[in-house]
């Protein structure tokens, strides 16, 4: 600890001239007090989005843009560009990098140059990525399922402790630690439960059940209420409905057919929670199909990546 610095938890230190950094090993690095030099990297206060694209055109863009902003609202971020400069940006993106199935990774961050937690002066800066990837537990994931776990260390903090309708790089470090252990323990992914025990989420995606014919997930509380969420619960099958519920984890394993729901996972069947075995069965069939048909429709709708 640098000398003359009481101890630093009495009081803020703001270190503004950063004359010095080391990075992985090298002093000299050019790019370290750049990277080093940002409050998110410290403190995760930043918020981002996941965005497919599909056949060239950026699937609900819309209401991926209008999270992002409410997002970067609710941690008190204030992005220096409008929700159509942002909109632009993704679609220039998109076409540089002339790839037609692709994930886009926009983000607001704070940047330096003060790394105390508080830090009124710093800026929100934005950013964008985009990368191919095509299927996220490999091409066969979305016939045979993947596999959970509810063996992991973590609740997800209930909304009086953390804002789970901002997507916020805080919000993930639960669903990251969980993932690992579920991971290391030979699973797909980590099952998170609510702080009161309900069944929650995944790590990156929402969770229904399938039960005598009837559809069940979670209310949107204490988790993200995805945007895929929300696209199947408003384009279910013919006479099929959904009930939004507190569901016990001994309910979850009556289920009959178990399906997650995600930008990334799409509609991803469960083969198995803990030591239960699930197959993947008609229902989630049907509602992967019209969600397929959703993602390939914009097409012949023509443009609609623009922001109204
Ligand atoms: N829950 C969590 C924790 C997530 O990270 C995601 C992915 N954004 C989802 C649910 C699903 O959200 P969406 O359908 O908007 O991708």
């Amino acid at each position: 600890m640098q000398s003359g610095i009481d101890s630093s938890l009495a009081r803020e230190v703001s270190l503004i001239d950063y004359s010095l950094a080391h990075l992985d090993g090298h002093f000299s690095d050019p790019n370290a007090v750049k990277i080093l030099q940002t409050h998110a990297l410290h403190y995760a206060t930043s918020v981002f989005e996941g965005i497919r694209v599909y056949n060239g055109n950026i699937f609900l863009l819309e209401q991926h843009i209008n999270r992002l902003f409410n997002s970067a609202k609710i941690i008190g971020l204030s992005p220096s560009l409008s929700t159509n400069e942002c909109a632009d940006v993704l679609i220039d993106l998109v076409t540089r990098s002339g790839l037609s199935n692709a994930y886009l990774r926009p983000i607001f961050f704070l940047g330096g140059d003060d790394l105390g937690v508080f830090a009124p002066n710093n800026i929100t800066r934005f950013g964008a990525l985009i990368w191919e990837w095509p299927s996220i537990f490999g091409e066969s994931s979305n016939k045979v399922g993947i596999s959970l776990s509810t063996q992991v260390p973590y609740r997800r903090p209930p909304d009086i402790c953390m804002p789970s309708e901002a997507k916020s790089s805080a919000g993930y470090l639960v669903g990251n630690i969980n993932r690992r252990q579920a991971v290391a323990n030979g699973y797909d992914d980590a099952l998170m439960l609510t702080y009161e025990g309900h069944i929650a989420e995944a790590s990156g995606a929402n969770v229904f059940m399938v039960k005598n014919g009837r559809l069940l997930t979670p209310p949107p509380k204490g988790i993200l209420n995805g945007i895929t969420r929300q696209v199947v619960l408003s384009n279910l099958p013919k006479g099929l409905f959904c009930k939004e519920t507190n569901i016990s984890y001994a309910d979850f394993l009556t289920a009959d057919e178990i399906f997650l729901t995600g930008t990334a996972y799409e509609v991803m069947p469960v083969r198995n929670v803990d030591n239960v075995k699930f197959k993947p069965g008609a229902v989630t069939e049907a509602i992967s199909k019209i969600y397929t048909t959703l993602t390939q429709k914009q097409l012949d709708d023509g443009d609609q990546n623009g922001i109204n």
